[in-house]
């Protein structure tokens, strides 16, 4: 499969990690649009958020927990943090392999664009 996040995960194409796990990886944004932009993925390949039925929702919790624990380590859990996950056209979503950014570092803006 083309996708860009899957290659990221086999190590084929090169990432700043952060956080791995049997589950789920964890890097830098290439294209960071916070002082902490970091992007929190599932090693199984899920378009998006979509693609993920009733028996995978205990990988989305999982995934939340381990932004919590990213956000910890950064130091940026006092001042606060964003989670965005963005869906299908409408949404914003440019790579289709499911994934959540957490945001941090500057003042977050409300509504978003
Ligand atoms: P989205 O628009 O929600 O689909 O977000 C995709 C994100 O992936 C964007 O913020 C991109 O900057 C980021 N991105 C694309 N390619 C790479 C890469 N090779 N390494 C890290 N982040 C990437
Ligand atoms: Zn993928």
């Amino acid at each position: 499969m083309n996708c860009i996040f899957c290659k990221i995960i086999q190590g084929d194409i090169p990432s700043q990690k952060v956080y791995e796990d049997d589950l789920v990886m964890a890097f830098h944004d290439i294209s960071p649009q916070a002082p902490v932009h970091i992007l929190i993925i599932p090693k199984e390949h899920y378009s998006n958020i979509l693609e993920v039925e009733e028996s995978q929702k205990e990988l989305i919790g999982h995934i939340f927990m381990i932004a919590k624990k990213i956000a910890r380590e950064m130091g940026i859990h006092e001042k606060g943090f964003r989670i965005v996950m963005n869906c299908n056209r409408d949404g914003g979503q440019t790579v289709f392999h499911l994934h959540f950014h957490l945001l941090a570092g500057r003042q977050m803006h409300w509504p978003p664009g």
